[in-house]
């Protein structure tokens, strides 16, 4: 028998001796009367602890759990244990939810939760950023109320969430979003997004470059082979054809090569973060070697005009630099038609920086052309850039060598007039000379 029915069956025989005592001593009628005196009791404790109990059922929650005696203490203690445990399993799930929202509040990745009729139950901020969401407004809705390109729909409707899909134009532009869906539970589902705008970008730019590098080499490679089946094919050799092709096939060789060293020199200068060096560059006799240097590459064709301050120099790599500031006079060589005047000039800017500028008077630019100079193999005259030995790389190695100065490019131009191609570099890049080596070699300007 369990406890409690053994305590209650204990009392009933203790009471129903007692009766059977009193009637005895006392007389039957007085024992029933204590007998319903003793039930009138028993039944007025009961209804004081069902009240109780109504009342804490009714109570605002947290209300303390009653107190009673006899088996209403055992079953309010048990009742009490059972609250805290709800409590503690609350605690938990509160807690648990917390860190679930904080988790994913610093995820990169857009989370949003979505009922089974795709209405948002919830989002992560990163979800309202990129869906522009509203959270206040928009949860309940629809999420093709939100995104409404109708291949997302389609893609919603047919249920088939094995590969992600590309959101592309969300936040009502650039960005692509590599949409994830997962369903779980009773018919809802879980929408993981991530940006893959740049891995896109960077991924069409891969597909460019090798289009690109295949077909600047298909050319030079054409002729060596064209050139090497003849040489073969030939019985008896001829000195005059020999001597040609040679010529022909070191200038494809040489085209070649200056292509995969440029290729090689702008991969070096796109890995790295900043300058490769941190050193004072001497830019006053960097500029005067680059103006021998161009006028030897000119042969006289040219006019060249120096005009340099002595004391301006720069604190950075000097290879990139040269690099930079060469590929801008090479091309004012290569885009002047002879006679024309090529000006080289270094100079400080008025907020304390400096200039590198190179103006020509050579074939122009046209403006829609320059906002995309910089870009890899782009050529305003694609025959004119090859005719002189251009790779179409020239000014993207400038621009990843000034940025890693934190210098930019401004650009010019005016066809048939002539251009300045300017390197523009922060006050913070600029140092003076070092006292004993300008004393040691001063610059004519
Ligand atoms: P390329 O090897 O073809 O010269 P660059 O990247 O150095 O490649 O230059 C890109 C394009 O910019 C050139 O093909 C040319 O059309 C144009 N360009 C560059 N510099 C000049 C200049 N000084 N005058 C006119 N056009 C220029």
């Amino acid at each position: 028998m369990r406890g409690y029915w053994r305590g209650a069956a204990g009392w009933l025989a203790l009471w129903l001796a007692f009766t059977a005592i009193a009637a005895a001593v006392l007389g039957p009628l007085t024992a029933l009367v204590g007998l319903v005196c003793w039930l009138l009791l028993l039944h007025a404790r009961q209804l004081w602890h069902m009240d109780a109990l109504l009342r804490w059922l009714d109570g605002a929650p947290g209300t303390p759990v009653p107190h009673g005696s006899g088996i209403w203490a055992e079953a309010f203690s048990y009742l009490a244990r059972l609250v805290r445990r709800q409590r503690q399993d609350e605690a938990d799930l509160r807690s648990a939810l917390e860190r679930f929202q904080s988790a994913t509040a610093a995820m990169n990745e857009s989370v949003i939760i979505l009922d089974e009729l795709d209405r948002i139950e919830w989002c992560n901020p990163s979800a309202e950023h990129y869906f522009e969401i509203d959270a206040r407004r928009d949860i309940g809705r629809q999420l093709t109320y939100i995104v409404r390109q109708p291949q997302f729909v389609e893609y919603l409707d047919e249920q088939n969430f094995a590969e992600p899909f590309a959101l592309r134009g969300a936040r009502g532009g650039e960005t692509t979003l590599s949409v994830q869906l997962v369903p779980y539970g009773n018919q809802q589902k879980l929408v993981i997004s991530r940006d893959v705008t740049r891995w896109e970008r960077l991924e069409a730019m891969r597909r460019d470059l090798v289009a690109n590098v295949s077909h600047e080499l298909r050319t030079p490679i054409t002729v060596l082979a064209g050139y090497l089946e003849t040489l073969n094919d030939m019985e008896v050799p001829d000195p005059i054809f020999q001597k040609r092709a040679m010529q022909l096939m070191t200038q494809q060789t040489s085209r070649m090569q200056n292509l995969v060293e440029d290729l090689l020199t702008l991969s070096r200068l796109e890995n790295a973060r900043g300058p490769s060096a941190e050193q004072p560059v001497d830019v006053p006799r960097l500029v005067q070697g680059l103006h021998h240097e161009a006028t030897a590459l000119s042969a006289g064709r040219h006019k060249f005009t120096l005009d340099v301050d002595a004391e301006l120099w720069l604190t950075g790599a000097e290879a990139e630099l040269r690099s930079a500031f060469l590929n801008l006079v090479t091309n004012a060589i290569r885009y002047t038609p002879a006679r024309g005047r090529i000006t080289i000039r270094w100079r400080p800017t008025q907020d304390g920086g400096g200039a590198f500028s190179v103006v020509d008077t050579g074939i122009g630019i046209a403006p829609e052309h320059i906002p995309r100079l910089t870009e890899r193999f782009y050529r305003v005259d694609r025959s004119r850039s090859r005719e002189t030995g251009g790779t179409g790389l020239g000014l993207a190695i400038v621009k990843y060598a000034l940025s890693h100065h934190q210098a930019r490019l401004e650009i010019d131009s005016e066809p048939e007039q002539g251009s300045t191609f300017s390197a523009i570099f922060p006050a913070r890049r600029v140092c003076t000379a070092p006292v004993a080596v300008a004393a040691a070699a001063p610059v004519r300007a």
